[in-house]
Parts: C-alpha cells; sequence; structure tokens
C-alpha cells in the first residue's frame, strides 16, 4: 500500500462518508425512494435490484486507489453480519438493513439520487444536476491530479455538510420506523412539505 494511494483512499472515504450521511438525512425526509415500494422485487432494496454483481457494484471506481478500496468494501462486507439480500446480485445489500458500504460506495451507487423532485418541493435544493457532480467531484478525488487537491476535499466536506444541515431543519417523515417501507406514502412527492 503506497502513502498515494492511502491519501486517495482516505479522501474518497471522507467526500463519500458525507455524501451518504446527507442522503440518508434527505432519506428520513423524502417518501418517494423505491426501497419503500411494497413492488415484488423492490421491498426494501430500490433500485439496487439493478445490480448484478460484484462488478456492477464498482461501477465509475477507478485510479491507482482501486484495488485497495476494493479490498476495503471487501473487507467491510466479510466483517458485517447477515446475508446479501436475494433480490439483488449486489453482495453488499443485507436484507431488512441495505448496503453496508456507507463511505465505500461507488460513484455510481452514492450518486444515484432518484428523489431529486422531492428534494426541490421540500428542501429547495435543485438536484437535476446533483448527481454529475458528484461524479466529477469523486473522478477529481480519484485521479488525485489537482495540485489543490487538499483544499479541494476541505470544500467538498464543507459544502455536503451545510446542505446536510439545512435538510436536518425539516421534519423527519417516518419517526420510529425510518428503516421501514412505508407503501400508504410511495410516490405521493407533494404531501408533508416543511
Ligand atoms: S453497493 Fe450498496 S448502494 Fe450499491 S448496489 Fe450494492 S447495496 Fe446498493
Amino acid at each position: 500500500m503506497s502513502k498515494v494511494e492511502a491519501g486517495i483512499a482516505a479522501n474518497y472515504t471522507r467526500v463519500v462518508g458525507a455524501l451518504d450521511q446527507m442522503f440518508h438525512e434527505i432519506d428520513l425526509r423524502t417518501t418517494g425512494s423505491m426501497w419503500r415500494s411494497p413492488k415484488p422485487g423492490l421491498a426494501g432494496v430500490g433500485s439496487c435490484a439493478i445490480v448484478n454483481s460484484k462488478k456492477h457494484a464498482e461501477q465509475k471506481l477507478h485510479g491507482s486507489a482501486l484495488q485497495m478500496l476494493i479490498d476495503m468494501r471487501e473487507a467491510r462486507n466479510v466483517e458485517t453480519p447477515g446475508k446479501p439480500d436475494p433480490k439483488t446480485g449486489c453482495p453488499y445489500h443485507r436484507e431488512g438493513s441495505g448496503c453496508v458500504l456507507h463511505e465505500l460506495k461507488s460513484p455510481a451507487c452514492i450518486g444515484y439520487n432518484e428523489t431529486f423532485r422531492e428534494q426541490k418541493q421540500r428542501f429547495g435544493m435543485t438536484g437535476t444536476g446533483l448527481t454529475g457532480d458528484i461524479w466529477w467531484m469523486l473522478d477529481e478525488i480519484l485521479d488525485n491530479t489537482r495540485p489543490d487537491i487538499d483544499t479541494f476535499v476541505e470544500d467538498a466536506v464543507d459544502a455536503i455538510a451545510k446542505t446536510t444541515e439545512h435538510v436536518r431543519k425539516y421534519p423527519i417523515l417516518h419517526p420510529g420506523n425510518e428503516n421501514i417501507q412505508q407503501p400508504n406514502v410511495i410516490f405521493q412527492r407533494n404531501v408533508h412539505i416543511g
């Protein structure tokens, strides 16, 4: 393991960890995530159902720290109790609790943003370009060619944290059962504002 690769992995996990927290707070305050759908094949798994393999779950990970990040993901999977959910080919999804990776998610997974209309309605976020912004930001980190990478990472973490704090001002829509699907509110994207 080289110092450079370790630095890239540290930057990557820091920013993805902040994004994971942000999306978690958003998820508590929105209703349209596909994993809340009662449809067979989607219930509890949502968009992760389209991922068909470990390789597929690694989409957009690249660069000299690639193998290190893959090894960290595998270690997380081995150390996390439970079995993979049979509703997806992704080995990192646990039935009843979702993805085990958090700060180790691939750019494709962490950038996936399916409640952007609700984010605009509820929080005033202009999120349609968010996926592209996330992929660009993580490419910069994985490529590690910027001379200002340390500042770049600090600014990214600050900006994400500000958005997370903004979202936290809004009420949680699923108190007490945040991780349980809510079939009665599926797809009602205009309710519960503020
Ligand atoms: S790695 Fe995580 S977010 Fe990505 S498909 Fe698998 S369970 Fe879903």
